[in-house]
Order: C-alpha cells, then structure tokens, then sequence
C-alpha cells in the first residue's frame, strides 16, 4: 500500500488551475520523483500535502487516513517534514538551535538533553556536526541546506518533501546528493517525494517518477520509461515557446533529459 495518496485533487488560485485531477502515489520506502517545467504544480502539490492549502477537490491519504482534517503544524507529528526551496533558517541562531526548532514539534514530552543528543546525531548524520555550534548566517550555500535537511529529519518523519534539494549546489555537490538520499533512506526508514529540476539527479535515484504539466498528471513511470515518453519531452521542449520558462532553461531541461536517457540506456 502507498505511504501517501493524492486522489483527484484540484487546487485552483482565483482563475488559475494549478492542481487539476491529480492522482499519484508514493509507495513506502521508495524515493519517487516529482518533476514537470516551471509552473506545473510541483510546489503547490507540496503545499497541498503539508497543509498550508486546503484543495478544492480531491484527497490526501497518509498510512491509509486522510489528511485534510489535519491542521498544517500537526502535518510533522503525523510523520510529514519538507524542505523549501529557498534556505529558510535563523541566521543568528546556532546550527544546533536551528534543528531543535525542528524538534519542537514532536519532542514535546522528551528531556532536553535527549533531544539535544538526537540533533547532534542527526547532524553528523548529514556530515555537519562540526558545525553544530557555528552561527548558520556565515556558512556556506551547501551546509546550510544540510542545516535545513536536519532540521526536517529531527522530527523523524516517515515521509521526507525534498524542494529542489540540487538548486545552488555546485556540480560535485550535486554528484554527491544522489547517494547521500539514498543512504538517508535506508539508514533512517524514510520515504522520500523528490522535486528536482536536475533530470540526471531524479532519473538516477528515483525508483519512480510522476510528470506534472500545467497542473495534470503527464506520466507516471520508472525513471527509464518516463523519460523516453515523448509526452514528457515535448512537455519540456514546449516550455521554451511560451511559458515563464527561458529557451536556456528549456534546452537545458531537454539536454538533461537526453544524456539521463542515454545513461539509462548505457
Ligand atoms: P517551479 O518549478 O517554477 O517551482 P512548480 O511546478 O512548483 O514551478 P507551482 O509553484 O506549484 O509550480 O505553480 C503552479 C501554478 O500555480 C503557477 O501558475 C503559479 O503561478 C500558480 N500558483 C502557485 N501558488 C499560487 C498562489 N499562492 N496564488 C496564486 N497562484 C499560485
């Protein structure tokens, strides 16, 4: 049974349909892309989940009970954290103090010290314990998404929202984020729903991917046949025509599309 379900859902802004009947699911313990060309309804489909908006139709089902009576804060404590696109930390607070923010959700009737020893924990998991006491607004780029990453999985959720975890990392970096979700997922259980504008990234660490354009489900497939699927292509070679997207980003897209296509064909 899928870990998390969104049945029919629609979302609409004024005039603007940025959900339209969209049925996905996110199977326990797999890593599950989300991908699609600017403005398909990746973020809004993130937000749909966590809560902070409510769909006009549709549903969403985690471990089999449907979220929409839940309140956005209670969203963690029902097993849900994300990340966000853009680093979102306390400047002038510790590494250390930044995750046990995101410890106070769910750490409500454990001591101190105990939380304390867990988010040191999860910081040398994603390798920045040495940080711990260091102030977030001087580090790097790099680290202070990691910084964002442990203050997710400190409330340990079972479902991790990654949001354009690749955006800003520098080409080594991103070579490495691939194996580090993957290691992620088997040490700490964890199902992920990966948004990634980097097509090699998703195709090469996803056990399956969903295709949103314009708000509707594209495809839906192993990495390997999504991204031979024709629909797919023209949905990103499209983007350089019209929308908000610029032709460097498009033909970008569609070159990444292609060399993971060859990848996977390798
Ligand atoms: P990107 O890859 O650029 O982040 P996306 O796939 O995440 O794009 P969304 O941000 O979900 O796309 O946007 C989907 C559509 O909904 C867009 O047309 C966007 O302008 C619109 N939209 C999103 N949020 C709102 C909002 N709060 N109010 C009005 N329109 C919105």
């Amino acid at each position: 049974m899928a870990l998390l379900e969104l049945r029919n859902v629609r979302q609409q802004f004024g005039g603007i349909v940025a959900l339209d009947d969209v049925t996905m699911d996110v199977p326990e313990g797999q890593i599950v892309g989300l991908i699609g060309p600017n403005g398909a309804g990746k973020t809004t489909a993130f937000n749909v989940i966590t809560r902070l908006y409510d769909p006009n139709e549709g549903d969403v089902v985690f471990d089999g009970k449907s979220l929409l009576k839940v309140a956005p804060q209670n969203v963690i404590r029902r097993g849900i954290a994300r990340t966000f696109q853009n680093n979102e930390l306390f400047p002038t607070m510790t590494v250390l103090d930044n995750v046990l923010v995101g410890a106070h959700s769910t750490s409500r009737f454990k001591r101190e010290g105990q939380v304390r020893r867990e988010a040191l924990e999860i910081l040398e998991l994603v390798e920045i314990g040495r940080y711990a006491n260091a102030y977030a607004v001087g580090l790097p780029f790099g680290t202070r998404k990691r910084v964002e990453l442990a203050r997710a999985l400190v409330a340990r959720p079972r479902l991790l929202l990654l949001d354009e975890p690749a955006g800003g990392l520098n080409h080594e970096e991103v070579e490495n984020l691939g194996a580090f979700i993957q290691r992620l997922r088997d040490e700490l259980k964890l199902t992920v729903l990966l948004v990634e504008h980097h097509m090699n990234l998703v195709m090469r660490i996803s056990d399956h991917v969903h295709v949103l354009n314009f708000g509707r489900m594209l495809a839906s497939g192993p990495p390997s046949q999504v991204q031979r699927d024709p629909k797919v292509i023209e949905a990103y070679l499209g983007g350089e025509i019209d929308e908000t997207e610029s032709a460097a980003e498009a033909a970008q897209h569609a070159a990444e599309l292609a060399q993971a296509q060859q990848e996977g064909e390798a």
